[in-house]
């Protein structure tokens, strides 16, 4: 009898080569699995996705409900809406002290996507970019579908990436560098006095960098430096790559945008032109109130976020063969449960897979990071959650001991 699934592997024959070699994100897919769990009524708490748990704020979806009544629901210009890259041009100013004018900017549908135009005009084949690990996987697979050729940079905790490291790894193919500051998955970040030495290989070394700072708004008693902002021979090999997602609750929305040297974002734009159009028109009216108005919002969700870690710091103090770095943004803990692990559960995968399924509580694990030995735990659902859940860890441990 033949298989039901021989129709689909025949298929996947004439699929590019870029494609068979690709993989599609693993928190989304480990999301995806918990949501149909949960909508079995399995009670897991989901410590699995990027996503802050606040609703958008009210008043961007006003600004939202009213473009829609206004009938600003057509096609808008490729790069984005003329207000807009203007208001994202004043934003970039007051505080990060970049100065573009509005063509310097391009908006898009979320910063995922707007790495993935980068990675495409910047790539040429065989080129390498640098990506310092622990590491979001997205940049990876997008690398690599530009043609690029992902090099890591292995951090070890307090996973402080420094100028020295970059230095040692450097090839003579080498051609783009990725920051990401704060870090998803570790929360670490990099100061401006480390920042001005890694401008200052960038520029020896003729590197493009690309600077994801999506996380910038969740910091803790700390200040983020965008790279640009050093100098204006870095400044004009950085693509400064933002977004709406995190700050403002805005996940679904799918707004984010990037700065850059005009003739980047200009095939930045070119690109956008004839895969998506432009980004969707409520949401640019959306992003533009929520960079227009007060910004209270932002520092509600990031006071919020700072309680959850410190909370859920102080219980994970209670369980003996766990440590975590504090992370100074972001809202995730990296921890290292290496010293957990046993013969009958040595990966962190499986371990993630049985915490899971008996004790409901959904993790990451660090494979998902080029980290094994390390669960990502974010921190968006209420701070009684997160307590329970590392309850739920620490019973979890002594089980398995
Ligand atoms: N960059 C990093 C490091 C992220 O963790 C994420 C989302 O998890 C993004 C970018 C994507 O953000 P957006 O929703 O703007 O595409």
């Amino acid at each position: 009898m033949a298989c039901r699934f021989e129709g689909v592997f025949r298929m996947k024959r004439h699929f590019s080569d870029r494609i068979r070699s690709f993989s599609s994100s693993p928190t989304l897919a480990l999301d995806a699995h918990v949501k149909r769990l949960q909508a079995q009524g399995i009670p897991i708490i989901n410590l699995s996705v990027g996503e802050p748990d606040f609703a958008t704020p009210r008043h961007i979806q006003n600004a939202a409900v009213l473009s829609i009544r206004q009938g600003f629901t057509h096609y808008t210009p490729t790069a984005g809406i003329p207000e807009l890259r203007e208001a994202i041009t004043k934003k970039l100013s007051r505080v990060n002290s970049l100065s573009y004018s509005p063509e310097d900017i391009i908006v898009g549908a979320g910063s995922k996507h707007l790495l993935f135009l980068a990675f495409n005009v910047l790539c040429k084949p065989g080129d390498e970019v640098m990506i310092p690990t622990p590491a979001w996987s997205t940049y990876v697979e997008q690398i690599k579908l530009a043609g690029g050729k992902p090099v890591f940079i292995e951090l070890l905790p307090p996973f402080r990436l420094t100028g020295a490291v970059i230095e040692k790894r450097l090839s003579s193919r080498t051609r783009l560098l990725v920051l990401n500051s704060p870090n998803n998955p570790t929360g670490a970040m990099v100061g401006r006095a480390e920042l001005r030495r890694i401008a200052k290989l960038a520029v020896a070394h003729n590197l493009w960098v690309i600077s994801d700072e999506i996380y910038e708004k969740i910091v803790f008693g700390t200040q983020h430096v965008s790279i640009a902002s050093l100098g204006r021979e870095v400044r004009n090999r950085t693509i400064t790559v933002n977004g709406f997602s995190k700050a403002y609750a805005m996940t679904g929305w799918r707004i984010g945008y990037a700065a850059g040297p005009r003739e980047v974002i200009d095939a930045m734009i070119a690109l956008q032109s004839q895969t998506t159009s432009c980004t969707s028109s409520v949401a640019q009216y959306a992003g533009l109130t929520a960079l227009t108005s007060p910004q209270d919002c932002v520092r509600v969700i990031m006071k919020t976020i700072e309680h959850r870690r410190n909370a859920t710091l102080t219980a994970l103090q209670d369980i003996p063969g766990v440590t975590v770095t504090v992370p100074e943004g972001a809202f995730y803990l990296f921890i290292d449960v290496k010293k957990v692990l046993s013969p009958k559960i040595s990966t962190t995968t499986m371990w993630c897979q049985k915490f899971l399924e008996e004790y409901c509580v959904a993790v990451v694990p660090g494979e998902a990071f080029f980290a094994p030995g390390y669960i990502r735990v974010s921190l968006t659902v209420s701070t009684k959650k997160l307590v329970e859940a590392i309850r739920r860890m620490k019973l979890f441990i002594e089980e398995h001991r």
